[in-house]
């Protein structure tokens, strides 16, 4: 069975203690390779390889690390078939999207940040009166810890990793156990891009042993991490003692207004996708759908229509719509909550059942789901849970609409389908998220902030926010008189 291993100061190794874990194929719910199981020992010595190679890497001239960052980028397109096919067997997502989203994205983060470090600008601040002139250097922190999940495995691994490394930190990076196969096949094209050792280590493991052991490390000063709320919470209270630099990217329930005077066909094929896109394991799925009530039953029919139309079937078949859930526990979970709907009042209106596909049969296979709702209270509609299920409920008029969208914990992301511009930028000021999507939905451009406000984070990724997150600024003040 093939072994994956951590790769430590350039090279790959073995966990310390031997300790390995099951990786499952999530598309057959077959065991098809081995995890480190790492210690708090391998996470030394990651750290202690980082270390090492901080000051070589923070001093490196900007040009030839961008220059190593670029070629990382190249590297990953060069080898797109290989990493797509492993994030599809890892992930069970489908081998299409891997190809036509993860990994392009993957790529196009180290591209966009080995440009983006060279055109980094500190303020400057004269100041007048005083003769005196204030100037900020930005400063690698040294040694950070990067812990992804395992919903887009490499393009949310690299999404840290790229910035962390091109502001001159040395790093160690924890993807999650779950899909762990293309962040060790990053290992071996960060060496052949010439990333010198130790400025990237990648520890294998599990979050409260491998990762705890990241986060309590004292000497590692910035965490970054995307995961789940109840994580991030843990983390911050955590790292608060050694007053470590956070950056926590956490879930989301985010809303899906649509009014009858939007683009309705734009409107129902983005909301498909919206709902059902990596069978709603994405933090931004538009998971509680509210409708104007003068289209809501028009909606409700073709919307159904079109969720029922959506091909499930294993990863790696082109003509899959809607692949694997990523393993047995989160299928179980996510269907514990369609379960729910009868109790909360809620109606199931199209699937909601396990599949069975042929010849993988004890894959974790689920039916998009569709569920109207009356009480926006419940659970349902109260808790994420990240898989392919939607809640749908009509409003009558903008406040309505407004009070449910806010009506939640979380704030991640939002998305309005609407022609009417006043309508649009009311709700886009007064909406409680750090995104809004007017007309579209996940329309990335990787200069802007990415984050979310209430129980959906701390802090911004993207752009000049993610370079700023890893770098500490230090006033510089001249008296020139
Ligand atoms: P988890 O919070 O369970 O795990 C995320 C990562 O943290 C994994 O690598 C996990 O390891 C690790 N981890 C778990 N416990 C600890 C710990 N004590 N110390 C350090 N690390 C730890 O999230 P999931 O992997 O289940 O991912 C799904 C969640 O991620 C959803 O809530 C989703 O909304 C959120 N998410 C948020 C995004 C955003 O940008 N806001 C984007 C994508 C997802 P392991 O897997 O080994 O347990």
């Amino acid at each position: 069975m093939k072994k994956i291993l951590n790769y430590i100061n350039g090279e790959f190794k073995a966990p310390l203690l031997d300790q390995w874990l099951d990786n499952y194929n999530p598309s057959t719910g077959k065991i098809y390779s081995l995890i480190p199981n790492s210690s708090t020992k391998d996470v030394q010595l990651a750290y202690e390889a980082a270390k090492q190679a901080f000051q070589s890497w923070s001093n490196t001239p900007l040009q030839e690390r961008s220059e190593i960052l670029s070629r990382i980028s190249s590297l990953i397109i060069e080898n797109i078939d290989t990493l797509a096919n492993a994030e599809a067997i890892d992930n069970g997502k489908p081998l299409t999207l891997a190809t036509r989203v993860d990994i392009p994205r993957s790529s196009s983060n180290f591209q966009f940040f080995s440009h983006a470090i060279t055109q980094f600008a500190s303020e400057a601040h004269e100041s007048i009166g005083l003769d005196a002139i204030n100037f900020t250097l930005r400063q690698s922190i040294g040694v950070v810890g990067c812990i992804s999940p395992w919903n887009l495995p490499l393009y949310l691994f690299t999404w840290k990793i790229a910035p962390a490394l091109a502001a001159g930190n040395t790093v160690v990076a924890k993807p999650s156990e779950i899909t762990p196969m293309t962040a060790y096949l990053l290992g071996d094209i960060c060496t052949k891009a010439g990333l010198p050792k130790g400025v990237l280590n990648i520890v294998h493991g599990l979050g409260n042993t491998t990762g705890q052991a990241i986060i309590e490390h004292p000497d590692i000063k910035a965490i970054s991490f995307t995961g789940g709320t109840a994580t991030g919470a843990h983390i911050a209270k955590t790292a608060a003692p050694m007053f470590k630099k956070l950056s926590l990217e956490l879930g989301g329930k985010n809303p899906n207004l649509i009014f009858a005077d939007c683009d309705y066909d734009k409107m129902l094929s983005t909301t498909v996708r919206s709902s059902f896109a990596n069978q709603g394991q994405i933090c931004l799925c538009g998971s509680r759908i509210f409708v104007e009530r003068t289209i809501y039953d028009k909606f409700k029919i073709d919307f159904i229509q079109r969720t029922k139309s959506l091909k499930i079937g294993p990863p790696l078949d082109s003509t899959t719509e809607i692949g694997a859930l990523v393993s047995k526990s989160h299928i179980e979970k996510v269907k514990s909550y369609i379960d729910l709907a009868q109790q909360e009042g809620g109606t199931v209106l199209c699937g909601g059942e396990y599949v069975t596909i042929k010849d993988h049969e004890d894959g974790y296979y689920l039916q998009p789901t569709v569920i109207e709702v009356t009480d926006i209270n419940c659970k349902l509609t109260q808790e994420e849970i990240f898989g392919p299920v939607v809640t749908i409920m009509p409003f009558d008029n903008d406040e309505e609409a407004l009070a449910l969208a806010n009506n939640v914990r979380y704030g991640l992301s939002s998305t309005i389908w609407t022609n009417n511009l006043n309508r649009s930028m009311f709700l886009a000021k007064h909406i409680q998220a750090g995104i809004v999507w007017i007309n579209t939905w996940m329309m990335r451009d990787l200069r802007t902030a990415f984050g979310g406000v209430k129980d959906s984070g701390v802090g911004r990724e993207g752009g000049q926010e993610a370079l700023r997150f890893f770098t500490e600024p230090k006033n510089v003040c001249i008296h020139y008189k």
